[in-house]
């Protein structure tokens, strides 16, 4: 169903990203990745989804703080793959800190990097989207998105954001071929989370699975990490025609964290 057509995700090196590029690539998805890390791996990885997913895969290490590295990664997709059908906004960051010593610099960082991006990703994409009238863009956005936690106000305020940036692009495309989503995860353990449990650890001088025990026990009733497979089994349906309809929603996938 989605075979031939190109997907942009961003922050694809690693964990969701990666995990969703997996499964956009298994049903056929030419691939823009993007993100960090080393230069090796990234070539590795590039490869391995080629040639195990028979797809073309390119790789683009736009900085996605700063807006003309955004939108050059989109104007490198169009001309490097022919044009882009499907966006996943989800590269992102975490920083933990109270509100008053929350770092002036950690903020605009995490504004740039979680929410800015995505407006400067979608206003570069929406022109070509339109030219076939078909898109699909995908925000991944947090339960943090639609619930706060104490000591994370970049990222709860860059998520909450996500979610309203979503809605207005859906509505201005809802007699379009384009649909404009939130996926709202609960923890999924992959280095972002890796490093909250392990500085809650070392703070409260605990052992890895019982700070991974508490961290879980305070949001998600189920008890269970959401997986990359899920979210990259939630982003394929929301490319599918079943989810045709599905405009502005911020879809959560989260164990049960917001239904309390
Ligand atoms: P991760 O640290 O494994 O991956 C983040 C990706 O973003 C990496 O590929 C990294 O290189 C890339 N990235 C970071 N800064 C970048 C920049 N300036 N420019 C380009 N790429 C950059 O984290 P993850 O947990 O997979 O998070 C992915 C997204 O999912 C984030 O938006 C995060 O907020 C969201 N999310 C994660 C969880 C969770 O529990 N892990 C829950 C809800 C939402």
């Amino acid at each position: 169903m989605l075979k031939g057509k190109v997907a942009i995700v961003t922050g694809s090196t690693s964990g969701i990203g990666l995990g969703i590029a997996r499964a956009l690539a298994a049903e056929g998805v030419d691939l823009m990745l993007n993100g960090f890390g080393d230069a090796t791996e990234i070539e590795k990885l590039r490869t391995g989804l080629a040639g195990e997913f028979k797809v073309r895969v390119l790789y683009n290490g736009a900085d996605l703080s700063k807006p003309a590295q955004t939108k050059s990664l989109v104007e490198a997709a169009i001309s490097d793959l022919g044009h882009v059908d499907i966006l996943v906004n989800n590269a992102g960051i975490q920083h933990v800190a109270p509100f008053q010593d929350f770092p002036d610099e950690k903020w605009e960082q995490m504004i740039a990097i979680n929410l800015s991006a995505a407006f400067y990703s979608t206003k570069a994409v929406l022109p070509d989207m339109k030219k076939r009238n078909w898109g699909r863009i995908i925000n991944i956005a947090s339960a943090h998105g639609l619930v706060a936690s104490a000591e994370k106000v970049a990222y709860v305020t860059a998520k909450h954001g996500l979610v309203g940036m979503t809605k207005v692009a859906a509505l201005e495309n809802a007699q379009t071929g384009i649909t404009v989503n939130a996926i709202c995860p609960g923890w999924v353990l992959t280095p972002l989370v890796q490093k909250q449990i392990d500085a809650n650890a070392a703070r409260e001088k605990i052992d890895n699975a019982t700070a991974t025990k508490q961290l879980l026990g305070g949001k998600q009733p189920s008890m269970q990490f959401v997986t990359v497979e899920q979210l990259g089994g939630l982003a394929v349906f929301l490319c599918s025609d079943a989810a045709g309809n599905i405009r502005g929603s911020a879809i959560s996938i989260d164990g049960g964290w917001v239904a309390q």
